[in-house]
Order: C-alpha cells, then structure tokens, then sequence
C-alpha cells in the first residue's frame, strides 16, 4: 500500500482500516451514479488513502428481474454485514405493474426496516457556485449548512390502527396514528445533540405541541436529554408549523433540526429546495448504536429516485451520490478528514464552472455524468499534494 496523504489526520493515519461497504446501485441512474462512486473507491485504494472492500448487490426492479424479490435474503445478509450500504435508486416503469410486495421500493423499506434504521439525516447546503439557482435570494441561502434530523421509523406513517371503514352511511372514516415511545424520542434526540457537537452546537426541536399529545412527549422528553446529557448544546424548540416558515425566511438560523417522521418529511424536502437541484442532495440512514463496537448500521443514499426520464443518457449528476458516500466516510467509517477534502472536491468542481444538465447555468461548462465524477477525483488528487 503507498504512503498515506499528508492532508491525512492523525488518528486516519495510524488506523488503515479496512472498510467494508455494500454497495447497491439500484435501477436507472442508480447505476450510473454508483459507477461514480466506484471510481472514486478505486482509486483511494490505489492511492493507498483508505482501505475499502466492497461488495456488490441487486436491489429494487434490477433484484425483481433477476429473483422476483425486492432484494433476496442474501443481500440483507451482506447488508448486515458491510460496515455502511451504499444505496442509488430503484424504481420505473418498467416495474409498475410487479406484485405490491415486490415492488422495487420495498426493498428500500426492508433495508430501512431489518438494519433498525431509525434516523434519516438529511444537510441542506448550499454551495455559493449554485446560490443563483435556490428560489430564495442569493443572501438567504448562499452559505447554508444545516441538518435535518428525521425520525424516520414511528409516528404517524406507521401507528396502529391504520384504517379506512366504511360507516355504512355513504360515509367511511380514516383513521392514521401518531404514537411515539419515550425510548424513540430519546434516541433521535440523542442522535441531534451528538451531531450538533460536532457542528455550531446548536438543536432546534420541531412538534406541535399545542395540538398534539405525542408533540407535548416531543418536547418534553427533548428536554429532558438536553439536561441530562447535553447541557452543553444550545436546545430551542419551534412550533413546526413556525419553523417551516423560518425555515424559508432565515434558514441560516438553523443548525441540526430534530423532529418526527411526518414533520420531517416535509422540513426536510422544503430544506432540500433552498439548495437548488435533486442532483445535489445526499442523505444518511443510522440505525442503533451498538454498546459494543460503537458501531450503527447505516445506509447512505441520495435523495433523488431513479429519473426514468434521463437513465441511459450520462446526464445524471453524481454529485449528491458522491456527498452520501461523503457522509458514510465522516459517519461510518471515521474518515472526517477524507470527508471534508471530498465536500471540498465537490465545491471546487463547482466553482470551476462544470455543470451536469439539471444545475446548467449560462456561462457554465456542460459535463456528463462520468465527466463530472472525473472532476472530482481530479480535484482529490490536487488536493493531496
Ligand atoms: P426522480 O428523483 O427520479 O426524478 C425527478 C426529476 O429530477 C426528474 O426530472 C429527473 O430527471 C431529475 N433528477 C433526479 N435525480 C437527478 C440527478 N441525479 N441528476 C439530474 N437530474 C435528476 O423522481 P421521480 O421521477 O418522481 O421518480 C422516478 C422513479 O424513482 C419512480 O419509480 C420512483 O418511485 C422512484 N424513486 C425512488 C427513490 C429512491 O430510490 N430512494 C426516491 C424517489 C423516487
């Protein structure tokens, strides 16, 4: 193996572990996007600045051709194992019409579900190269970072009883439940506050408390976390039909933003829209942290699906398949330091002006998807010297 990068931390230094990832690159670009981040694997290990052994795996409508499942038993089984999945995207037409329980999203959903994944981490940041192409005013957005920290296995998507009855009157009622456990809160909260350390130190709690019991345990348990184990992270707690707003109007207010499964569905999406482009955003999915290994089962993933309308083409952006390998390196695999030269990568590729199709701007140069993923490896080797 060759010497290690001098841009190298300490503790990176002396470690060389061996990472073992799962990659899952899905359907559509999915594929195209994970080849990306393949390249930049291959040559880490080329390079001798990391260690990674990766398997490989078929998952949604590509795992339904081949197995007439979602995703076989024997990919969850590497899941299990691999020390972070890396996920693309799966779905299309294609797949449309195939049995509800082997639809290609429901291999997303047993991911999510066997690994215990209970915390979607998902930053909105905003890159001053693309401040122009956020909806908001180039002050308002240009500079983001912040992170929003859903709880993404209870509430209301999930609560028992879940059904539809027919009153016998020309009528039927719905009914969905919002239940929440002191123990999930905990978990997600403490999850917020460790990351809000290792940020500006700073949680803002979402419910709706003044409407909703399970909002009412939101925030009282959130307290109760904050003073018992984090008293050192400033908490504050907005109402979220508030902090939607402020979310629009001063985002840069917010620093990590922990709040439920439905409340963060829509934060997140509405965070997701100050920074421009699908193409652009990354996300995590952590489950547990075992006592033992200080280990979590997690999935990295971008926020984007399988774009049916551009697969084939080299059209895709990488970008937020790149930064959710990013955030498996500063999350998974304690590699902050490769992680921050990565975001750095990306940032600098921008700033040349190279553009895939989706964030294209006049006076910018047009890439591909393969000569954008080049870029950015580029970009690391420079900034290895
Ligand atoms: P989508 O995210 O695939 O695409 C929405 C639009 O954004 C399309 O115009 C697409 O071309 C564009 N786009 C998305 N990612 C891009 C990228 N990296 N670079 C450039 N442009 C990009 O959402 P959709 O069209 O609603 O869904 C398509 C399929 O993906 C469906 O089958 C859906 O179920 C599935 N889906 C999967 C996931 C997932 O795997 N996590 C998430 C969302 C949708």
């Amino acid at each position: 193996m060759a010497g290690t990068s001098p841009a190298m931390t300490h503790d990176e230094d002396l470690t060389m572990a061996t990472h073992k990832l799962l990659l899952l690159p899905g359907d559509g670009i999915g594929t195209e996007v994970m080849a990306e981040v393949t390249r930049l694997i291959d040559w880490l290990n080329a390079e001798g600045i990391a260690h990674f052994t990766t398997e490989h795996g078929l998952v949604g409508g590509a795992a339904y051709d081949a197995d007439k499942v979602a995703i076989t038993d024997a990919t969850m089984a590497l899941a299990e194992a691999s020390d972070a999945v890396i996920f693309g995207a799966v779905g299309g037409p294609k797949w449309d019409a195939v049995p509800y329980d082997a639809r290609p999203e429901a291999g997303l959903l047993r991911l999510r579900k066997d690994l215990g994944l209970f915390a979607n981490l998902r930053p909105a940041v905003c890159y001053p190269a693309l401040a122009d192409s956020s909806s908001l005013k180039r002050e308002v957005v240009e500079g983001l970072d912040i992170m929003i920290v859903r709880e993404l296995t209870g509430g209301v998507y999930f609560g028992e009883p879940k059904t539809i009855t027919d009153l016998g009157n020309g009528q039927k009622r719905a009914i969905d439940t919002q239940v929440y456990d002191t123990y999930e809160i905990e978990r997600i909260a403490r999850v917020a506050f460790d990351l809000a350390r290792k940020r500006r130190n700073k949680v803002t709690s979402m419910e709706k408390r003044n409407v909703m019991k399970s909002g009412v345990l939101w925030n009282e348990v959130v307290t109760q976390v904050h003073a018992r184990e984090f008293p050192d992270v400033q908490l504050e707690h907005q109402l979220a039909d508030s902090g939607g707003m402020n979310l629009v109007k001063w985002p840069k207010q917010f620093d990590v933003i922990v709040t439920d499964n439905l409340f963060g569905d829509m934060l997140s999406d509405i965070a997701a829209m100050l920074t421009g482009s699908l193409g652009m955003l990354p996300s995590a999915s952590l489950g547990e942290l075992n006592a033992k290994t200080g280990k979590r089962k997690a999935m990295y993933e971008p926020v984007h699906g399988s774009a049916p309308d551009i697969a084939g083409k080299g059209a895709a952006n990488p970008l937020a398949m790149l930064a959710s390998f990013g955030m498996a390196l500063r999350y998974s695999l304690d590699l902050g330091g490769l992680a921050d030269q990565l975001d750095a990568a990306i940032a600098a590729v921008l700033a040349k002006g190279l553009r895939t199709a989706d964030i294209k701007s006049e006076g910018t140069t047009a890439v591909s998807t393969s000569e954008m993923g080049e870029a950015v490896v580029k970009e690391m080797q420079a900034l290895q010297v």
